[in-house]
């Protein structure tokens, strides 16, 4: 996958880390202002690098539950308010929560982990030796505690705001559940703005932009899935994996000039710009299979008229 900005740091497990230009920027920016709390300005870097890595584990959590659960996960990309897994979990409230949930677990295995490790250099008296790997271990371990506070925040589209959708999608359905965590993150993103002027937090600022853009998008996405749930199914079609027909909606977008369409009225081409696509992504159960898999074959009947 390409992302304007990003470049490809290394692939594992099948999965691209992408790293995007802003990050190494910010990088700067965060590690100059924290110079003055170290000895030397290495350990600014390492400390930098912990969280870098810390946010990688976190994603990788993400994507690799996601590909246990039947989903596809191929990119991870980094940037400076923070990480995204680039996941798509079929479309089952089930899968999506554990999808969500395996990211802020893999903080909860590094809290336990930093805990043992500085309870047994605690009384070993370990660290009193090297304070600058002291201050470096609960700086990190503390980085750890608050990412995973922040991440578990019942703000959409952050994890806690996802997870809540995901919970509330088991008795709401897929529509009215995002439709909720929406309209539930618009609160909370006020309250983050309140929080934001308090702490005169640039970052907090930016994040409360994101989120709030992310709660307008959800909403509409939402709105979006309620009305194709309405509309008639295509005659003729029926999804390869599943079965089901597909809706006569505008519900598959071109990846190239993001025209809205119904792929199966324009024989997989876009409208827009021409592209052809030579997968068709089913939107009752998340599969893709080429258009020609999807008219459903009526066996012919014998001919009646007798002539
Ligand atoms: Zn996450
Ligand atoms: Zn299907
Ligand atoms: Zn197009």
């Amino acid at each position: 996958m390409q992302i304007k900005g990003a470049f490809r740091l290394f692939r594992v497990a099948g999965i691209d880390v992408l790293l995007h230009w802003t990050w190494f920027l910010v990088a700067l920016i965060q590690i100059q202002h924290r110079a003055q709390s170290y000895n030397s300005l290495a350990w600014n870097v390492l400390e930098y690098l912990a969280l870098f890595l810390i946010v990688l584990l976190h994603e990788f959590g993400h994507a690799l539950a996601c590909r246990s659960v039947g989903g596809q996960a191929h990119t991870i990309l980094l940037w400076p308010l923070g990480g995204v897994a680039m996941v798509s979990p079929p479309p089952r409230p089930g899968a999506n929560l554990w999808c969500l949930a395996a990211g802020p677990l893999v903080n909860v295995m590094l809290a336990v982990l930093f805990f043992g490790v500085g309870l047994v250099a605690h009384m070993t008296g370990a660290l009193v030796a090297h304070p600058d790997l002291a201050k470096l271990f609960t700086m990190v371990a503390l980085i750890n505690l608050v990412l995973l506070i922040f991440n578990l925040l019942p703000v959409y589209p952050l994890d806690g705001g996802q997870i809540l959708r995901a919970i509330l999608w088991f008795f709401l359905g897929p529509s009215t559940s995002l439709i909720v965590a929406s309209i539930m993150g618009f609160v909370g993103v006020g309250l983050l703005i309140l929080l934001a002027l308090w702490m005169q937090s640039v970052w907090t600022g930016i994040l409360c932009v994101f989120v709030l853009f992310s709660c307008w998008q959800g909403l509409q996405q939402g709105l979006a899935m309620l009305r194709m749930a309405k509309a008639p199914r295509h005659a003729g079609f029926a999804c390869p994996g599943c079965g089901a027909a597909p809706r006569v909606y505008p519900a598959w977008q071109c990846g190239q000039c993001r025209t809205k369409f119904d792929t199966f009225a324009t024989g997989a081409r876009c409208p827009g710009c021409g592209a052809l696509f030579d997968l068709t992504r089913c939107t009752a159960c998340g599969q893709a299979h080429a258009m020609s898999a999807w008219p459903v074959r009526v066996p012919a009947l014998p001919d009646s008229s007798g002539c």
